[in-house]
């Protein structure tokens, strides 16, 4: 018998408003228009209760990487779940799916990494990075070294410590955020700047933000520095080129910690195995999840370099952190599959050569649209700005809700892209046909027409 119930999209959505909280979700206003129930998906595709077949722009969160009913994946679970559906790796145990995707792990990313720490999300890993980061110069004996430095309207995930880690103001708000010992930065984010430098002046200058801050906290406080490569939730934020050489630099010249937050643009987003690779920084730390498994279970990790790894080892005795699903078998099982399927069909090179650089050349030329202020795009992860006007650029009234009417008419139309503010944005599956790219270019020229109408209405 079928563990869910067939039942009709009102009683779905009945059920839903009565027992149903949403993350990141405004209730009331979720209660008047009732969820989108989706039921099954298939390829780049989603479908709804009322049969509407949707292109998905976004690979559910950024993590749908391989597409939608990939038999392998399910088969991966299921036969783990069959010889082994769960067992933990604490207390000097461990089983083969941890074993074997710790060590593929290692082969795909850069030399300093050899050992990784499983967690269950991309905020738990987090979570895990800020432990290990105080432990690390606890035991280095420079305990006061426990600040550490973020950037405004990050995105990290949703704990406590994540969220604190993470610059979103709405989400401090609520809850007295940040925690002690986390401060935060500018963005990398020319086009949102008054633009009065070149891109490469202002990617230095962002970066020097941090530098003032070490000055500011004290050198001998800072323990690290984390960034997304591209800031994902935040508006796909792309930063000059200049950006992240000059970070290294400082990290390196004080000693600092990078952690590179890969959970967006780690295995492949941006036509590189890590974002890091992208933009050729060396980091102490890359958290992922997401893609790791390309949403079909949830994994997420902590990638860990041998200067933190050899002495969390030699001199930490027990390191008391852990979940109870750190490594789950079947996540574990359905991330080995996964990544030997990017491998196989070399879905990281065909972003990097093929679809990436396809769907970028029609994103781009949306900018000649009168809504269009900005587009960027790297790999499979773009953003276009809509703006009420070009030239000095001039923003629309937040209350307008500009990227939310749009987003409604992208799903009217057949594609679901993302609002942050009023950037869209488009992350979609590495699958994505070039067929399927023009349909994300033609959507998203009629929804922008439909958009300028109602705005000019
Ligand atoms: C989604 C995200 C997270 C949080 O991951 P969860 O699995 O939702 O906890 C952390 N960092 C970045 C960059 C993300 O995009």
């Amino acid at each position: 018998m079928a563990a869910i119930e067939k039942r009709s999209r009102e009683d779905w959505q009945e059920l839903d408003k009565d027992h149903h909280l949403h993350p990141f979700t405004d209730h009331k206003d979720l209660h008047k228009k009732r969820s989108r129930i989706i039921t099954r998906a298939e390829g780049v595709y989603i479908y709804d209760a009322d049969g509407n077949k949707i292109l998905d722009g976004m690979s559910g969160l950024w993590c749908v990487n391989a597409g939608y009913g990939r038999q392998e994946l399910v088969d991966a679970a299921a036969e783990q779940m069959q010889e082994l559906p769960y067992y933990n790796n604490f207390f000097q145990c461990a089983h083969p799916p941890s074993i074997e995707l710790a060590a593929m792990l290692k082969d795909l990313t850069q030399p300093q990494f050899n050992r990784v720490f499983f967690t269950g999300s991309g905020s738990e890993s987090n979570d895990t990075i800020v432990r290990m980061v105080r432990t690390y110069w606890d035991l280095m004996g420079q305990p006061e070294r426990h600040t550490i430095i973020s950037r405004k309207n990050a995105y990290h995930g949703s704990t406590v410590a994540a969220a604190s880690l993470g610059g979103m103001k709405s989400m401090h708000k609520q809850s007295g955020l940040p925690i002690p010992g986390i401060v935060h930065v500018d963005q990398p984010y020319w086009y949102g700047s008054d633009q009065s430098l070149s891109p490469e002046d202002f990617g230095i200058a962002a970066a020097q933000t941090i530098e003032a801050k070490i000055r500011e906290v004290g050198a001998d406080k800072v323990a690290a520095f984390i960034g997304e490569p591209i800031q994902g939730a935040g508006g796909v934020i792309v930063p000059p080129d200049t950006y992240w050489p000059e970070v290294q630099r400082i990290c390196d010249e004080y000693g600092i910690l990078l952690i590179s937050d890969e959970v967006i643009t780690g295995f492949g987003r941006l036509g590189e195995w890590f974002g890091a690779d992208y933009y050729g920084t060396k980091p102490d730390f890359m958290p992922f999840a997401k893609g790791v498994t390309s949403g079909y279970l949830p994994l997420g990790g902590v990638f860990v370099s041998d200067r933190v790894a050899d002495v969390l080892v030699d001199k930490a005795g027990e390191f008391a952190h852990g979940y109870t699903y750190s490594g789950h078998p079947a996540s574990c099982a359905v991330a080995i599959a996964n990544l030997k399927i990017l491998q196989r069909e070399n879905l990281v090179e065909r972003i990097r050569d093929d679809i990436g650089p396809y769907l970028q050349k029609g994103w781009a030329e949306l900018e000649d649209h009168p809504l269009v202020g900005n587009t960027r795009m790297v790999g499979l992860m773009g953003a276009l700005e809509l703006v009420k006007s070009k030239e000095p650029v001039e923003r629309f009234d937040e209350k307008q809700g500009v990227g939310g009417i749009a987003r409604d008419l992208f799903i009217e139309n057949g594609v679901c892209l993302r609002a942050s503010g009023d950037a869209i944005i488009c992350a979609p599956p590495f699958t994505l046909s070039h067929s399927e790219a023009d349909t994300i270019i033609e959507v998203t020229r009629k929804v922008l027409d439909q958009t300028l109408k109602v705005v000019n209405e």
